[in-house]
């Protein structure tokens, strides 16, 4: 079956988000940890969580995957902000423990103009020290496209961050469409090739996630500006052959496309129809 769902909010609390997800006929779902700003978290109601861990096991929904804010910069050039990534994302994976095994992504980072080598060994000092052999939650580094001076635009990178971390077990990659193609990655002729080279480069037993959104902008433009699935530059087929390529098929897909519920629901019926059984 096609584990399908998208981002939602959780600003209604966890019970109501996955109602949402079971009314879009979603199996799966995304959140933000807190306001993606990155403002403070609000307290989590254990009572809440408990409840929306049974609403969803009733429901078949499976494989949360928390967002962390996206103005979080792990590898800036300033300490301060280096420091506020890595509490953050500590506390962020002290409350996901609730969740009792989920995964949280997160960008990379941007290296402000340290250059790719010091943002690597930063991002990884990072994970470093927040993960720990205990934890329950599986941390992955999302696939980016390259606007500024953004780290994570290739599989090299990815790889090269993975390298450094000593929990390799608690790591993995979330890969979005929209930035490996805004990347220079060419899965609209070339999807096979680009797995091969994410098998060969990374490791295909690192991939965990797929986002999955159209792009606005034309291969390797470097923007990441997401579109609805079939509008842009991607295109329906592609994402045919994506959610059904062997290498990808049994993977959660997360909608991260510009939507409201209505949007995402017929955005998730049209993707099960192309699914082959
Ligand atoms: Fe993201
Ligand atoms: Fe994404
Ligand atoms: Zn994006």
């Amino acid at each position: 079956m096609l584990k399908i769902g998208c981002h939602l909010s959780v600003s209604k609390g966890f019970l109501q988000m996955g109602r949402d997800a079971l009314k879009i006929g979603a199996n799966t779902l995304q959140f933000f940890t807190r306001n993606p700003r990155g403002s403070k978290a609000k307290d989590i109601d254990p009572e809440d969580i408990s409840a929306f861990i049974s609403f969803c096991k009733e429901n078949g929904i499976s494989h949360f995957l928390a967002h962390a804010p996206y103005t979080l910069n792990p590898c800036s050039a300033n300490p301060e902000t280096r420091v506020f990534a890595k509490e953050t994302m500590e506390d962020d994976l002290k409350r996901l423990e609730l969740l009792g095994g989920c995964m949280y992504n997160f960008h990379p980072g941007s290296h402000t103009g340290q250059g790719v080598e010091t943002g690597i060994e930063q991002i990884a000092d990072t994970l470093n020290t927040i993960l720990t052999a205990k934890q329950k939650t599986v941390v992955l580094l999302e696939t980016m496209a390259g606007k500024g001076s953004e780290v994570g635009k290739s599989f090299e990178e990815i790889s090269a961050i993975i390298e450094k971390v000593h929990l390799k077990d608690k790591i993995g990659v979330c890969l979005d469409t929209c930035h490996v193609h805004d990347g220079g990655y060419d899965i609209v002729n070339n999807l096979d090739a680009v797995i091969k080279e994410f098998d060969a480069v990374i490791g295909l037993q690192y991939l965990k996630a797929i986002h999955l959104n159209d792009s606005k902008n034309v291969i390797d433009a470097h923007k990441d500006r997401h579109e609805k699935i079939g509008k842009g530059h991607i295109g329906i087929d592609a994402f045919e052959r994506i959610i059904n390529h062997p290498a990808l098929r049994d993977l959660p897909f997360y909608l991260e496309t510009p939507n409201e519920l209505p949007g995402y629901q017929e955005e998730i019926e049209t993707l099960k129809k192309l699914f082959t059984f």
